[in-house]
């Protein structure tokens, strides 16, 4: 019951906070010690690390001595306020950018954002650094370049100056940044073919990228090397790593791609429902449902009030159409 309780109230405050209003009083949860930007929403979440709401996707920022590492960068238009709102919290050097998918909502500034920053040569990145020129290091998986990137004569999704410059392509990559462990781990097919989890393990904070959110179904991008298994083994590794401080509550906070911050509770009830209707669609696949068939018998429709988005990719069509061509394409993905 507590746990029903803390969830609904910690679902409420989110959605305050999405509407931008100002709580005064501080307490023990994070998302009570944030400021509003504009329209944006600066939230401390824990040990080093910040959250910034409003760009598009969340983008996460991790300060220290040594300098500044962002994951993600949001939109493309909201760029400048991304950089002002990083300046209010630190003014030391952008060292490094990390991008947990190729979207455009988590990629946008990536060229404005290098820019700013700096590249520190024979730093602390394991293997090789690509590009010492100027500007701040992108780190991803190998095949977020390849979404952002494209042949010679062939027009790119994003310019020279937005692609990763440090991949890695299997396993995962590490940075000791700020006197911190970072881990960015490869999550294969599952939101796309390219999504990595970033684990700060001494602030206890893991950024999730599109494989969570707390404001639609998943966006599971089969086009782009998404799966449903993919996607489920994602947030069962999101639940492994986040240790609680009491039951499923506190401990090891969640920054999901889009909405509010979490703990492993709210993952945990977004990996069961995620399985759940995964389920539903498989078994009424092995009855020979077709996709319209299973799109109207309504096999979200206990979960839709809660996490369908009203329009985009997390909408409950697009989730259940998802998983059908998924399960379609491969069983196991
Ligand atoms: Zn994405």
């Amino acid at each position: 019951m507590a746990k029903l309780i803390f969830a609904s109230a910690a679902a409420t405050i989110g959605i305050f906070a999405i509407a931008g209003l100002v709580f005064a009083q501080k307490n023990q949860f994070p998302w009570d010690d944030y400021r509003v930007e504009g329209d944006l929403t600066t939230i401390h979440v824990q040990g080093n690390v910040y959250m910034i709401h409003g760009l598009g996707g969340n983008v996460a920022v991790q300060i220290g001595d040594t300098g500044v590492l962002v994951v993600n960068t949001g939109l493309e238009q909201n760029s400048s306020k991304l950089i002002a709102a990083i300046r209010k919290l630190s003014d030391k050097p952008l060292q490094y950018i990390i991008n947990t998918c190729a979207h455009p909502d988590q990629t946008g500034g990536n060229e404005a954002l290098r820019k700013i920053g700096v590249t520190i040569t024979g730093a602390n990145v394991t293997g090789d650094i690509a590009d010492a020129g100027q500007g701040a290091q992108i780190i991803a998986h190998e095949n977020v370049l390849d979404r952002l990137s494209a042949p010679t004569g062939q027009k790119a999704a994003a310019p020279a100056g937005a692609w990763p410059t440090d991949t890695y392509v299997s396993g995962q990559k590490e940075v000791f940044f700020n006197e911190e462990p970072v881990e960015v781990r490869w999550q294969p097919a599952a939101h796309t073919d390219g999504d990595s989890l970033v684990i700060f393990r001494r602030s206890d904070v893991v950024a999730t990228g599109d494989i969570f959110s707390t404001v639609s179904y998943p966006f599971i991008d089969v086009e782009r090397g998404g799966g449903i298994q993919g996607e489920i083994d994602a947030l069962n590794n999101i639940i492994d790593i986040a240790i609680p401080k009491h039951e499923e509550e506190g401990g090891t906070y969640i920054i999901p791609g889009h909405g509010r911050i979490c703990d492993e509770f709210d993952v945990v009830e977004y990996r069961d429902m995620v399985t759940i209707v995964r389920d539903r669609v498989r078994n009424a696949i092995k009855k020979g449902m077709t996709l319209e068939q299973i799109k109207t018998a309504g096999f979200t429709k206990d979960y839709d009030a809660r996490w369908s988005a009203k329009e985009g990719p997390g909408t409950a069509d697009n989730f259940v159409a998802a998983i059908y061509r998924s399960l379609k394409a491969s069983p196991s993905r």
